[in-house]
C-alpha cells in the first residue's frame, strides 16, 4: 500500500537540500583557507563543538525537556570574524558529530544540517549587507543585531514548523508559545559572541573562561532535573506505600471481625456453662460444646488462612510435585466437604481416561476446597454443586458451578483481589474473610494454572480452573527441545 505523502516530510526534505545547496557554496569559498589557518578558527570550532555534544538541558512548564546547545555562541562569532561560510560547515560538522553519537535518525540529522546551513546563512548575508566587519566594534552593533535576529527567528521558525504541525494544535499557537522560551535563553547565549570576539583581541587563553559560565548552568540543570527525577520517584514510592498502608488497615480491621465472632461465641457458650455448672442438662451441655468446637475449627482456619497468605505474599511456599489423577482429587474434596453440606446434591463428573497431572497436591486440593465452599456457602439448601472435569489442550479443566444468586457483574472482576467481598456489611450472611479466591489464584499462578469465573448470574456461578500437564519450567532438556 502507497504511504500518503506527508507535509512534513516534503518540508523536512525541502529544508535538507536547500541546506546541502548552501553547504556545497560554502565548501567552494576560497576565504576558508584563510579562516582556517587562524588558531582561533580551531578553537571556536572545538569549543562550537563541545557545545553541540553537551547540550543544556533545561525543564520547561509540564515536564517536557528542551535542549539547548550553547554551540549558537561561537557559530555567531564564527560568521563575525571569519564569514559564513567557516561558520557554516563547522557548525554543520558538528551537528552531525552530535546527532551521530547521540544516536539520532538519518531525517534528523539532514535536516539539522539543513537548518543550520539556511540559518547561518542568511545570518551572514544580512550581517554582510549590514556593514559587519571581522573586528568588532561599538559600530558594527547594529550589524550583529540585526544578523543574530534574522539567526534566531530562521531558526526558531524552521524547527517550529515541524514541531508545530505534528503537535496537533494551531502552528501559530506553538511558534507563539515556543518563541518567548527560545528567545529567554539562546539570545542570552547569541549576545555572548561579540564578547567572544572581542576577548580574543585581547588573548586566545581568555575565550575558554567564557564558557564557565555555560558550564555552570549545564550542571546546574543536570542537578535540578536529577533531583526531579528523584522527587517524582520518591512521590511514587509514597503514594504506593500509602496504598499498602490502607490495603493492610483494610486488613486488619476485616481480620480483627472475623477473629472475634468466633471467639465471641466460644466464649458465650464457655461462659454459659460455667455459670449453669450442675443445672444444665448434659444434652444441652453437649450441644454447647459441639457449637464452641465448631467455631474453634472455624478459627483455626480462618488464621491458617491468614498464614498462607503471609506465606504466598513472601513467596516461601515451596511446591511439592507429584502426579496427580485430578477425578480422584475433586472426589476426596467433595467427601471431605459434605458434612458441611445444607441438603446440597453433589454432581460429580470426569471422562474416563483423563491423563494424571504432574502438580502440587496440596495446593490443588486447597483451591478446589475453597471453590466447593464457596458453592456451599453462596449457594442456598438443597441446590446442586457440579464439580466436573475435563480434558484440555495440554492440562484438564476443573469447573465447579453452583445455582447460587451468582455474582454482581461490577464485582466480577473484583472478586478474585485480596479481602474483596461482595457483601461487605458486618451483617452478612456467611462468614468470610475475602481471602480465599486470592489464595486460590495466587497458588494457580504458582503451578502455572489459571483460575477464572467462567459463568455468574442470577442462576449460579461457575469457576474453571485449567491446570497444565506439568508446571512449566518443570520439563527436561528433551520436552524443552521437542515440539
Ligand atoms: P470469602 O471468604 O468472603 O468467601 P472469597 O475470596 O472466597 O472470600 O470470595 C470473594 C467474594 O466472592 C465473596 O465474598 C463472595 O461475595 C463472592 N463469591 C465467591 N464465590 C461465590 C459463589 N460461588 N457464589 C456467589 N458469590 C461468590
Amino acid at each position: 500500500m502507497a504511504r500518503k505523502v506527508r507535509f512534513v516530510d516534503v518540508y523536512v526534505l525541502l529544508v535538507a537540500s536547500a541546506g546541502a545547496v548552501v553547504v556545497v557554496w560554502a565548501g567552494g569559498r576560497t576565504d576558508l583557507r584563510d579562516a582556517a589557518s587562524s588558531r582561533g578558527f580551531w578553537l571556536f570550532a572545538l569549543l562550537l563543538l563541545l557545545g553541540e555534544v553537551f547540550p543544556i538541558a533545561i525543564p520547561r512548564k509540564g515536564g517536557e525537556i528542551e535542549y539547548l546547545t550553547a554551540s549558537t555562541t561561537f557559530a555567531i562569532a564564527m560568521l563575525m570574524a571569519y564569514g559564513p561560510a567557516a561558520a557554516i560547515l563547522v557548525q554543520v560538522s558538528a551537528s552531525i558529530i552530535a546527532d551521530l553519537v547521540q544516536r539520532k535518525s538519518a531525517w534528523k540529522v539532514a535536516f539539522n544540517v539543513g537548518q543550520y546551513a539556511l540559518s547561518l546563512g542568511v545570518a551572514g548575508v544580512v550581517y554582510q549587507a549590514a556593514g559587519g566587519t571581522a573586528a568588532v566594534h561599538a559600530s558594527s552593533l547594529p550589524a550583529f543585531l540585526a544578523a543574530g535576529a534574522v539567526f534566531f527567528i530562521a531558526n526558531v521558525i524552521l524547527t517550529d514548523i515541524v514541531l508545530g504541525v505534528t503537535s496537533g494544535g494551531s502552528l501559530a499557537d506553538f511558534i507563539g508559545h515556543d518563541l518567548l522560551f527560545q528567545a529567554q535563553t539562546t539570545l542570552p547565549l547569541l549576545a555572548l559572541a561579540p564578547v567572544v570576539i572581542a576577548i580574543m583581541d585581547e588573548s586566545l587563553w581568555l575565550v575558554p573562561l567564557v564558557v564557565a559560565p555555560e558550564v555552570a548552568v549545564w550542571w546546574g540543570t543536570h542537578l535540578a532535573l536529577e533531583n526531579a527525577r528523584l522527587a517524582e520517584e520518591l512521590g511514587g514510592s509514597l503514594e504506593q506505600m500509602t496504598e499498602l498502608a490502607r490495603a493492610k488497615d483494610d486488613f486488619v480491621a476485616v481480620v480483627s471481625h472475623e477473629l472475634r465472632t468466633p471467639l465471641t461465641s466460644i466464649q458465650g457458650y464457655v461462659k454459659t456453662m460455667l455459670q449453669l455448672e450442675e443445672d444444665l442438662p448434659p444434652d444441652q451441655r453437649k450441644t454447647f460444646l459441639e457449637a464452641a468446637d465448631r467455631q474453634s475449627d472455624r478459627l483455626r482456619r480462618l488464621i491458617e488462612q491468614l498464614l498462607v497468605v503471609a506465606r504466598l505474599e513472601s513467596d516461601v511456599e515451596p511446591i511439592a510435585l507429584s502426579l496427580v489423577s485430578i477425578p480422584r482429587l475433586a472426589s476426596d474434596v467433595v467427601d471431605e466437604l459434605r458434612p458441611q453440606a445444607r441438603g446440597h446434591v453433589f454432581d460429580l463428573r470426569s471422562p474416563a481416561g483423563l491423563p494424571s497431572l504432574l502438580t502440587d497436591e496440596a495446593k490443588v486440593h486447597q483451591i478446589l476446597s475453597n471453590l466447593v465452599e464457596n458453592a456451599l456457602k453462596y449457594a442456598p439448601a438443597d441446590t446442586r454443586i457440579s464439580v466436573h472435569a475435563e480434558p484440555a489442550v495440554r492440562g484438564v479443566v476443573v469447573s465447579v458451578a453452583d445455582e447460587g444468586p451468582g455474582i454482581p457483574e461490577d464485582a466480577q472482576e473484583r472478586i478474585f483481589e485480596r479481602f474483596f467481598q461482595v457483601d461487605q456489611s458486618a451483617t452478612r450472611r456467611v462468614g468470610g474473610t475475602g481471602l480465599g479466591l486470592y489464595i486460590c489464584t495466587k497458588m494457580a499462578a504458582a503451578l502455572g494454572a489459571r483460575l477464572w469465573l467462567a459463568r455468574s448470574a442470577e442462576g449460579g456461578s461457575e469457576f474453571s480452573l485449567f491446570l497444565p500437564e506439568r508446571p512449566p519450567g518443570s520439563e527436561g532438556p528433551a520436552e524443552a527441545v521437542s515440539r
